[in-house]
Order: structure tokens, then sequence, then C-alpha cells
């Protein structure tokens, strides 16, 4: 009997991993990165779909891979042309990681995409995760990958009681994947079990009746199947509130505002948004006007000032609420007048300029639903 425990137990990784690939070559979604073993690719994809659904990251993708369809070109693009194709999906410090790292590439390492784990794990924007990604998917190398998907389900399958976001539990479940991981095809075995996590073992009513795991599942034999992953620490999320001033000036061929780079060591670093005061609570009209006289020198007995509505943005670790000033500049009123500190930092658009600045989703939304240049 005990060797016979003792065979199953050796056995367990091949019969895992045997299972979870025919379910992968069966259910997997067909995605254009899954298609090539270009490490380039590989990489754009995993950083893309950090943090983003892939429908959405598809889109993505095919955009980046058409402008920049391989290191170099992406190298010799300016940040401001990246961030602009980035444009929406959050989570900016990515593309700007993306852009040095392919820089880095081209320049010191002749463009060649390292092949040893530890070259790939050395570049900036690239963590374990993801090098571990690149080096089985790419490489053939066998490091096993852990994201949300996998977490959730190896947590479940091993009934794994402690706090999901914990480093130890992370620990814990990278150790399983390793004694797991098929070392024939690691890429393939990785890409299974995430697959096996976003689409069968799914955060909410995952399908446990018709799943090839159940009988060794954990969580489903011991009827604890919605109280697993365990997550303990709540993300605490920091309210702001931005005021944002957009100075509206007419000239003879329509009208201009102006647009201000985030140069600060803050949320979306190098992309641009309109002049921004940020308040410790929200500030009424009134509030608003006194600053713009104050702060800014704009005299407004002679200019109106309107107010928008509260735009409510959702980050991860911040909740935003924004409210948009029009402030229509007299005639004569020069932009030199106002401190000439800020005005260095500031450029001027007109509705045909605009869009070629990449901006935070939350002034997009807002030019969407506000034509600023119009009347
Ligand atoms: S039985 Fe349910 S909980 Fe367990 S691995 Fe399958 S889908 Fe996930």
């Amino acid at each position: 009997m005990y060797f016979f425990n003792l065979l199953l137990l050796n056995l367990f990784p091949v019969i895992f991993s045997k299972k979870i690939i025919k379910w992968y070559e069966t259910n997997k979604r067909h995605l254009p990165w899954r298609e090539t073993n270009d490490p380039y690719k590989i990489w754009l994809s995993e950083i893309i779909l950090q943090q983003t659904r892939i429908d959405q990251g598809l889109d993505y993708y095919l955009k980046f891979i058409k402008h920049y369809p391989n290191i170099k070109s992406l190298a010799a693009a300016s940040e401001t042309e990246v961030l602009k194709q980035w444009q929406g999906l959050g989570y900016y410090t990515r593309a700007r990681n993306l852009h040095l790292t392919a820089k880095y590439i081209t320049e010191k390492l002749d463009g060649r995409f390292p092949d040893i784990y530890d070259e790939i794990i050395g570049l900036k924007g690239i963590g374990e995760y993801t090098a571990a990604a690149i080096s089985s998917i790419a490489f053939n190398q066998s490091y096993p990958v852990v994201d949300g998907n996998v977490l959730r389900f190896f947590s479940r399958y091993f009934g794994i009681k402690t706090d999901i976001k914990s480093h130890e539990t992370k620990k814990v479940i990278l150790n399983r994947a390793e004694s797991l991981i098929d070392k024939k095809q690691p890429g393939t075995f990785n890409q299974a079990v995430m697959e096996f996590g976003a689409l069968h073992c799914i955060p909410a009513n995952p399908k446990c009746p018709e799943c090839i795991f159940k009988k060794n599942c954990y969580a489903f034999t011991n009827k604890i199947v919605d109280k697993l992953p365990l997550s303990i620490n709540k993300v605490k999320q920091r309210k702001r509130h931005f005021n944002y001033l957009i100075f509206l000036r007419k000239l003879k061929n329509g009208k201009v505002t102006y647009l201000k780079q985030r140069t600060e060591n803050d949320i979306w670093k190098n992309l641009y948004d309109f002049p921004l005061v940020e308040s410790k609570t929200k500030i009424l009209l009134s509030g608003a006007r006194k600053i713009i006289e104050k702060q800014f020198g704009i005299p407004l007995n002679h200019s109106s000032v309107a107010g928008s509505k509260e735009f409510k943005h959702i980050l991860t670790h911040q909740i935003i609420h924004a409210r948009f000033f029009i402030i229509d500049l007299p005639k004569k009123q020069k932009v030199l007048s106002m401190n000439s500190d800020i005005k260095n930092k500031w450029v001027e658009v007109n509705a045909d300029t605009i869009s070629k600045f990449p901006i935070p989703r939350l002034i997009d939304r807002y030019l969407k639903e506000n034509n600023i240049f119009e009347g």
C-alpha cells in the first residue's frame, strides 16, 4: 500500500499536467500571441494583459503590433507616441517601461531579446511573473507562472486557507506550480492553468459540476468553494478632488485651450491633462472663481465661469472626484499675464490638435461628453 501511494504521489504531476493540457487544447481561446514564440510579442501581450481584460487587451495588442511590429520600431517611437497608443488602458508605467526596455534592448543588446531568465527579469518593468511567462512560452524553459487565475484555482484545488494577497500564500502556490509544471512543455502548461482559472474556475459560480478536477478538489469536496480564495486585506482607496480649469480663448480660427503635462511622480505621469487644482474637499463654483482670480491672476468680472457635473473615476488605490470649470477668457486677456512659471508648462491646443496628446481616460470621457471648442 505504501509503495502504491508513493507511486501515485510521483505520478500526480504527470496526471495533472496531462489533464490540464488536454482541457486547454480543447477549450483555449485562440489569441494571436498564442500563435507565436516571438519573445517581443509575448512580452507585449503579457504587459498589456496585466490588470486588463482579454477582450480589451486584444484591441490594444493588435494596434500596438500594427504600429510597432518589432522591438526596433517601438524603440524608435517617442514616449508621447507610445503613451498615445496606450491611452485608455491605464497603469501608464507599463507603457513607459515597455518603451524604455525596447530602447535598452535595441541600443545595448543589439536588438536581441535575452533568453536567460536572470537577464529577462533584470529588464525594467519585468517582474517574476512576466519573466517566467516569457522564459516558458518563448524559450521553453521550466519556470511556473502564477497570476490571479492560478492563485484562485490552486487555492481552491489544494484548499489553501491563507490570505490570497499575502506573500506567503503566493510562495506556497508557486511551489505547487513548480512541482506540477510539465518540463517538456512548460509554456503550454502555464497557459493551460491560467486559462483554466480564467474560463472554468472563475471567481463567481465556477463550473464545478462539470469540472475535470472535482473529485480531488479540496474546496469542492469540502463544500467551501464560495469561501476560497480567502481575501483578508481590502485595498484602501484614497479619495481625491480634482478641479480642472479649462481656459478657453476665442481666436479667429476657433477656440483654443491649454493642456499641461503631468511631470510629477503621481498617477498618469507624462500624460497631459488640463491645468489642475487639487483640493481636500469638493469645491463649488464660488471657490473655483476665487482660485482662478488669486492663483491665476485672471480678472473674472469680464469673463464667465461654468462648472460641470462631478465625474467619478475609480483607480485601484484612488477614487478621483473631478469637476471641470470652463473659463471664457476675455478677448484681450493675454495668457502671459498668468504666472509665467505655470505658462511655460502649458501647451495651447485646439479641436484639431488635442487628439494628438496622450490624455487620461477621465479627460477623454469629459471631452466626449462636452464639445468645449463649439460655439
Ligand atoms: S471543482 Fe470547482 S472549485 Fe474545484 S477546481 Fe473545479 S471549478 Fe474550481
